[in-house]
């Protein structure tokens, strides 16, 4: 590339941006010879700048996408784990009756500790002694028994609305029997010393924690 005016040999600037080129020999001014090509490459400079700039925004924003779905991942686990950790509990307080059977809730031994109380005022003492437990079937017992007047006595918790009382020989014949109420209560008088046997009938499908007492009561 020469100049125009004093043909000296000159170069032409080297940024892009420059429209004009100046002779260093005798400072005459020309246009640059290759404008266009300049143009065209400053063109396609911005454009890769903003390709790049979309590039960095798209893939920031992909970033924060798989944050997020990491985040969500995250919770969707917990909340599985929960519920894999409530079921249980559901189950065992509603098909097994847990908390009944570990020995929470009523079992209806204060109201049997409150007739006891009101028969040894009548002059009764205890023979078998207040006991309750979880049963969802009948509940059979033996009791020695003296030559004597005795009282069997049952009460059950929320699980059971009604419970019945049978008495029975060691002959197996049936002495005496109560049939479902809410507190049943049987009196049978021994004329000898033997062993009787006595259930509680547990309607069906109750199940929970019952309370039973045997006490000798004056004839
Ligand atoms: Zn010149």
């Amino acid at each position: 590339m020469r100049c125009g005016e004093c043909n000296a040999k000159i170069r032409p600037p080297s940024e892009l941006e420059a429209v004009v080129m100046r002779c260093n020999y005798c400072g005459h001014e020309q246009p640059v010879p290759d404008l266009a090509q300049r143009r065209a490459a400053i063109a396609e400079r911005e454009r890769l700048a903003l390709e790049k700039q979309k590039h960095a925004h798209s893939s920031r924003e992909r970033d924060l996408d798989r944050r997020e779905a990491r985040r969500s991942r995250r919770w969707t686990w917990v909340i599985s784990l929960l519920s894999m950790l409530i079921a249980p509990v559901i189950i065992s307080i509603t098909i097994f009756d847990l908390p009944a059977r570990l020995g929470f809730g009523s079992s209806g031994a204060g109201r049997l500790e409150q007739i006891q109380a009101q028969l040894a005022s009548t002059g009764c003492t205890v023979l078998e002694p207040l006991d309750s437990e979880w049963t969802d079937g009948n509940v059979s017992r033996l009791i020695n028994v003296d030559h004597q007047c005795i009282r069997a006595l049952a009460a059950g918790g929320g699980g059971h609305h009604t419970l019945g009382l049978k008495l029975f020989g060691a002959d197996g014949k049936q002495l005496a029997e109560v049939t479902d109420t809410i507190d049943p209560q049987l009196a049978y008088c021994s004329k000898t010393k033997q062993v009787l046997r006595y259930e509680i009938a547990v309607s069906p499908a109750s199940k929970g924690r019952l309370s039973h007492l045997v006490l000798a009561c004056p004839k």
